[in-house]
């Protein structure tokens, strides 16, 4: 199932894509989230994803035209957003730097959010040097602690597409830090759905692209991960708790902006496109302010 955030009349709330229509979640008296969301679905785990099929298969079920409503973030306010960097051998090279032992996580900020179609801003005052990175992104489905690797894939409720924006001159303006770089407003667009985990069974053999207005810049495939999806749930599940509705960003792979010769960086007015194969794509417009 390809679920989704919607709003339709001004009014956020959860729905399902069947076809070309989205089928009103909230209308099926399935709880949304306080944003209108998906948490509380992810959150209600298997038995919520049970009452959404049923909703699919009822002939009467208030619905839209995809094209009639505004896509929004499948979930706002996710407990965290952890990315993985330096996740693709080729990425590695690019930026040289070693290819690491083991998953290499920094987070986030879940106020970095914005929505599949929604414009990337940013002040020029803090940064002049915004790039794209189009991932995997795993969304958790049920609360993960000290998960062993051959069971990591019944935590997941689903995959995404996350395009881990990145200000290159504040990530590497001083100590080396990532999460501010990476954490500014309308840094993390994601979306457009989430895919349920039932139809990727292997998440490892999905092509991700990135065109920035029509020019392909990044296409590889999940199956280059250094880490794959088990190794990397079971890695932040160490010691840490993940929650459903947790977004884990599986890193990059070659081609981002700021390697290549002359560097290429977002410019008013370009259209960013990052897609993951047998997800969706997000579609936003780079707006310095
Ligand atoms: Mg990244």
């Amino acid at each position: 199932m390809k679920l989704l955030a919607f709003s339709a009349d001004g009014r956020p709330r959860p729905g399902v894509l069947k076809g070309h229509r989205v089928i009103d979640l909230a209308a099926a008296g399935l709880p949304a989230g306080a944003d209108g969301d998906l948490l509380e679905i992810a959150r209600g785990g298997n038995g919520a994803l049970d009452r959404v099929r049923n909703a699919l298969d009822d002939g009467g079920a208030r619905s839209y035209a995809l094209s009639d409503v505004e896509v929004l973030p499948p979930i706002r306010q996710p407990s965290k957003i952890v990315a993985i960097g330096l996740n693709y051998a080729d990425h590695c090279k690019e930026t040289g730097l070693a290819v690491p032992a083991a998953p290499v996580p920094f987070s986030k900020f879940t106020s970095s959010v914005c929505g599949p179609h929604d414009d990337i801003v940013w002040p020029v005052s803090v940064t002049r040097e915004v790039d794209y990175e189009v991932e995997l992104g795993v969304v958790i489905g049920r609360r993960a602690r000290d998960v062993a690797e051959r069971d990591a894939l019944d935590y997941v409720m689903g995959y995404t597409v996350v395009n881990d924006v990145s200000a290159r001159d504040l990530q590497f303006l001083g100590p080396k830090q990532w999460d501010r770089s990476k954490s500014l407003d309308t840094f993390c667009p994601w979306g457009p759905y989430i895919v349920t985990r039932d139809e990727i069974p292997d998440p490892h053999v999905l092509r991700l692209r990135t065109l920035l207005n029509g020019r392909e810049m990044q296409n590889s495939t999940t199956g280059n991960m250094i880490f794959g999806v088990p190794a990397i749930i079971t890695f932040l599940s160490r010691g840490t708790t993940l929650l459903p509705g947790d977004l884990i960003a599986t890193g990059t792979p070659s081609g981002v902006g700021f390697r290549r010769t002359p560097a290429v960086f977002l410019k008013e007015g370009d259209e960013c496109v990052c897609e993951v194969q047998g997800i969706g794509a997000l579609r936003n417009r780079a707006r310095p302010v």
